[in-house]
């Protein structure tokens, strides 16, 4: 009989299938993995996925979803941690989503033996993450409407079963207002919350704690109500971890730090953003603290050769590069230094398991440039690796430090130590039972760090300036004592680079600074812009406040300079005050030389009031210089000034907004409550804007 076309294709799918099986995923990752088609494309577009989360779950099993809306990777994490957890002790068939990649829109069809698991970050303002906008906007809108099916027009939601879990700050105006509000919003479309919502809390430190002692209740409620029984937790791989020998890390098509196959094929082509950064030529770079021992770092990056641009007020995103000495430990006390650039292919054991790396690639690729390796380690994490260490002794130790909060804080957290330097106590022996897929599971993706962009558009179009404080923390009476910003430190190289330091090696940290096959060699770094709401107003003759003390001061170097181009091309510009704090003025004073030319430039319009801490017994902060000038900030505020505050989120911040209520109180004659709540409305009307950290 002739073979029609149907079954040539069957034929072939089922030879391609068996040979797949006999391989046993020897060829795992090159063309398969279904992740690999996100990093294909460069601008993140996720090809062929389907967007119907009820169909995902059906085609994959799955009863458990779980959604984050993460930025700076934590709410990811939580997230996949409780998806882990749902299955290992409840046999629940969880997955895990990103908010952008799905629709809402039937949301009233989910079926009622399902679950739905919210977790949530606030960001800035009481805003959602980037990837939370378009389901927040529609779960919180005035005219939901679904298209699912569901009968009941009053409760659409009514099958739906969920949990939600916010991370937020408590230092912010708007706590845990995404959680808050879609808890609400979803209350309201009549779905069914299984357990209270958690919240955790980054201001008061307590983010770690707060979600462990909220799950533990969360866990005994859900599987009351959804008759799951616990079971012991055994350590399911969610990744399949294939050491290719066939490959070497010579390869053309072996992943050795490149983000994504466009860079991978050595073509660097926009559009550049979150999946995929220009490797900036690092224009400039210089030193602007004029003290020993601590640094802060002036970088001008040329975006002129890519299609990059920005707005004066946005952000720029650095990828940064884990410090060598950081990866040869992790490595070492895994056993895995010998074999460090062995190719491996990595791939999701089922069809929604996300690699967060393009593969094939090596582990020294894998660790170098995407996992945060030096970031705090959970306990949960710690309690985990118990069952793979290489002894009964460092077991026991795992476990206390497990389940003993205060014994964990005191050992680990206190110390600031990262996960390699862990396992380096408990025991020296190499942990090579440690299988690297719970590492790629459990430990974050390496995040691109923000910075408040410190140049005007208007004045360098193709120039970002950014100005970045070098992270540095000293630990009293521990060892290691100093904790050192993964970032910042990799910049502090790639500048002692540019200024003829063959070996450039910052605190001894050592990076990769030419990057993968080189490809960053000449001083360049991966970059991205943000755009951001935090913005001049668009009549320079406007009055603006700013207040930005330390590195707070980066976005208003740009805001002044641009002020300043704009008198000089004779345009009328209106006040233009800056409040700036640092420690000493013969230490750490930025930009001291600069504010003079734009003086000269601004004239009157411009004043700069500055606050040291340290200069007398009496510390001076920018709050107290505010409250100095109540009567000129008052009179601005009503010429309809724009405020601005930039920096520190934990303390200045706040204490910058209740000295304005309190100035605008007694310059006016009002109640304190008054004040506030006119502090309130200037920031729902963006007279008062905030870009802090
Ligand atoms: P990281 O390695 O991220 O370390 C940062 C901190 O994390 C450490 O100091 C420590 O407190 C903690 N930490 C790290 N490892 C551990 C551990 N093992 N255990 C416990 N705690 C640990 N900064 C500027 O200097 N200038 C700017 O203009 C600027 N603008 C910003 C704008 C925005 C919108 C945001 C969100 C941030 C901005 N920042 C800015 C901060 C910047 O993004 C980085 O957070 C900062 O530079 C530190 O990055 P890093 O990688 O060097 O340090």
């Amino acid at each position: 009989a002739q073979l029609d076309t149907l079954d040539l294709v069957v034929l072939i799918a089922l030879l391609l299938g068996t040979a797949a099986y006999f391989t046993k995923g020897t060829y795992w990752g090159i063309p398969k993995d279904p992740y690999a088609a996100s990093f294909a494309n460069a601008n993140g577009a996720k090809a062929g996925r389907t967007r119907n989360i009820l169909e995902k779950m059906d085609e994959s099993g799955k009863n458990a979803v779980v959604f984050y809306g993460s930025q700076t990777g934590t709410a990811e994490d939580y997230a996949s941690r409780l998806a882990k957890e749902g299955s290992s002790r409840f046999g629940l068939k969880t997955m895990v989503a990103d908010l952008e990649d799905y629709d809402y829109e039937n949301l009233d069809a989910f079926p009622d033996d399902k679950l739905a698991i919210f977790v949530l970050a606030t960001y800035g303002e009481g805003e959602p993450t980037d990837n939370a906008v378009d389901f927040f906007e529609f779960i919180t809108g005035d005219d939901v409407s679904f298209n699912g099916g569901s009968a009941a027009e009053d409760r659409p939601l009514a099958n739906l079963k969920y949990i939600a879990f916010g991370l937020g700050n408590n230092t912010y105006e708007h706590y845990q207002a995404l959680v808050r509000k879609v808890d609400a919003a979803l209350t309201k479309l009549g779905a069914q919350r299984i357990s209270a919502a958690g919240e955790g809390d980054d201001g008061a430190g307590t983010m770690e704690e707060d979600f462990l002692a909220w799950k533990e209740p969360m866990w005994t409620e859900l599987a009351a109500k959804m008759h799951l029984e616990e079971r012991e937790a055994v350590y399911e791989p969610t990744f399949g971890v294939a050491e290719r020998d066939d490959l070497s890390a010579d390869t053309n098509d072996v992943y050795v730090g490149e983000p994504n196959k466009n860079h991978l094929e050595g073509k660097s082509k926009g559009p550049y953003n979150s999946h995929n950064p220009y490797i900036a030529p690092i224009a400039e770079s210089r030193e602007v603290f004029t003290v020993k021992g601590r640094n802060c770092l002036h970088l001008e990056i040329d975006v002129s050769a890519s299609n990059l641009t920005y707005q004066t007020g946005d952000h720029i995103a650095v990828w940064p590069t884990n410090a060598g000495r950081e990866v040869d430990r992790f490595l070492n006390i895994l056993g895995l230094s010998d074999r460090r650039h062995m190719v491996i292919s990595v791939k999701g054991l089922d069809s929604t398991a996300r690699v967060p790396f393009p593969t094939p690639t090596t582990y020294d690729a894998a660790i170098r440039y995407h996992m945060e390796i030096c970031g705090p380690v959970s306990r949960q994490f710690v309690a985990a690796l118990a069952a793979f260490a290489p002894d009964e002794a460092s077991k026991n130790e795992m476990a206390r430090l497990g389940e003993d909060k205060d014994y964990f804080r005191e050992k680990v957290s206190n110390q600031y130590l990262n996960i390699a330097q862990v396992l380096e106590r408990v025991s020296e022996a190499k942990w090579a039972n440690v299988p690297f897929s719970i590492m790629i599971e459990s430990i974050q993706k390496l995040q691109p760090r923000y910075y408040s962009i410190s140049s005007s558009s208007l004045v360098q179009k193709s120039k970002i300036s950014i100005t970045a404080v070098v992270e540095e923390i000293r630990v009293p009476g521990s060892k290691p004592n100093i904790v050192k910003g993964v970032t910042t430190n990799y910049l502090l190289a790639l500048k002692q680079k540019q200024h003829g330091d063959a070996d450039p090696d910052p605190h001894g940290l050592t990076y990769a600074i030419t990057g993968p096959r080189n490809k960053y060699d000449g001083c360049h770094v991966p970059v991205h812009v943000r755009h951001s709401n935090f913005k001049l107003p668009s009549d320079p003759s406007k009055p603006i406040i700013m207040v930005g003390p330390g590195s707070g001061v980066a976005p208003f170097r740009g805001f002044i300079q641009e002020r300043a181009a704009q008198a000089k091309a004779g345009e009328k510009v209106g006040k233009t005050i800056l409040f700036y704090g640092c420690r000493k003025p013969s230490e750490d004073f930025l930009y001291r030389d600069e504010w003079e030319v734009y003086k000269q430039a601004l004239g009157e319009s411009f004043e700069l009031f500055t606050a040291f801490s340290r200069e007398t017994d009496q510390k001076v902060y920018v709050q107290h210089r505010l409250s100095e000038q109540a009567a000129l900030v008052d009179e601005l505020l009503q010429k309809k000034a724009n405020f601005y505050v930039c920096g520190d989120a934990s303390n200045m911040a706040r204490e910058v907004s209740i000295v304005l209520g309190q100035i605008i109180s007694s310059r006016r004659g009002l109640s304190a409550e008054k004040g506030e709540e006119l502090v309130k409305s200037m920031r729902s009307s963006n007279q008062y804007q905030e870009d802090v950290w």
